[in-house]
């Protein structure tokens, strides 16, 4: 039986109409400033989508923009300021950046609690604890994905996380460990020993971050398997993830469509941390 779609689109739907109720109840109307050093080309959509995103909320946005020729003290002196400002509720240092600035040094400066992109190791750290309340948006969204299943209990579940990035797979295993998953990481190693199938046909729940399309065969999905495939891959022109759908849908109980799963998600998730941030400094202030 064919697996039924998770879609991103109308759960984004959804998440950003209570983001807007939540938004009203706030004593004024939150600012997110995007910060960007340089032209990368993979920064320019994820901007113009977060400021479409915050454009529809009624939330302000900017784009502090710097040259690439900027250095990493010139970029440390636009996020002291930022964080010095009362009327600024959320940061954002766009990624990737200049090989010449180190990119932890700027994760790390950006006030904690502006960090909407919980990027700062003292957010990073929370999620060791369980209580965080900013997460790192792609995993965020892929907990949020899991959440609209109705029924699914992640306790003892057999979760499997393939990539171990900063972003995705290393904050994911801890969202799930602290659901009482039984989590396991693979990545580019266990790649290489050949052993992802092995990985996979025991996953009932299976998480890929890799990016590279069609690493994950249809035929090692195991039946009723919940697959969230948070890779984007452009091939002849068309997105893909990096699970072979047409054969694992036949497999799984739920899968996410690429694009239209994961993605749409993650913006909505940056929309939220940054109400969060909101309601706590207006809570503190
Ligand atoms: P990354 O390059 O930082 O990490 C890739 C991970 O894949 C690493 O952990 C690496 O060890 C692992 N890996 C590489 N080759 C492997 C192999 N042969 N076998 C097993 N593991 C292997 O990437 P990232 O930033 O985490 O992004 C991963 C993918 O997710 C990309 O396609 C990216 O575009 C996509 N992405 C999507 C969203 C979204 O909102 N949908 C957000 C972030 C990233």
């Amino acid at each position: 039986m064919a697996a039924k779609l998770l879609d991103g689109k109308t759960l984004a739907i959804k998440m950003k109409e209570g983001i807007k109720k939540d938004l009203a109840l706030l004593k004024r109307v939150p600012s997110l400033v995007s910060i960007q050093l340089g032209d990368d080309p993979a920064s320019v959509s994820y901007i113009n989508s977060q400021k479409k995103a915050a454009e529809n909320l009624g939330i302000n946005y900017r784009l502090e923009k710097l040259d690439s020729g900027a250095s990493q003290d010139e970029l440390i002196k636009v996020i002291d300021r930022l964080n010095n400002d009362a009327s600024v509720n959320g940061i954002i240092a766009q990624m990737p950046l200049p090989k010449k600035v180190d990119a932890r040094a700027i994760a790390a400066r950006i006030d904690p609690s502006k960090d909407i992109e919980a990027m700062n190791p003292k957010n990073m750290g929370e999620l060791v604890f369980g209580g965080a309340r900013i997460l790192p948006c792609t995993a965020g969204a892929c907990m949020e994905l899991l959440n609209s299943i109705e029924g699914l209990d992640l306790y003892g579940k057999q979760a499997v996380i393939i990539g171990h990035s900063e972003i995705v797979g290393k904050p994911l295993a801890l969202l799930l460990l602290n659901k009482f998953a039984t989590t396991t990481v693979c990545h580019i190693a266990t790649g290489e020993r050949g052993c992802l199938p092995e990985f996979v046909q025991k996953a009932e729940i299976l998480i890929v971050a890799v990016g590279k399309p069609g690493i994950v065969k249809g035929e090692w999905i195991k039946q009723g398997a919940v697959v969230i495939d948070v890779g984007i891959n452009r091939v002849n022109g068309k997105l893909v993830g990096d699970v072979e759908f047409d054969q694992a849908k036949e497999r799984a109980s739920y899968i996410t469509p690429v694009p239209g799963g994961v993605g749409p998600l993650t913006t909505a998730m940056l929309m939220k941390n940054l109400l969060e941030a909101a309601k706590m400094q207006e809570k503190e202030s």
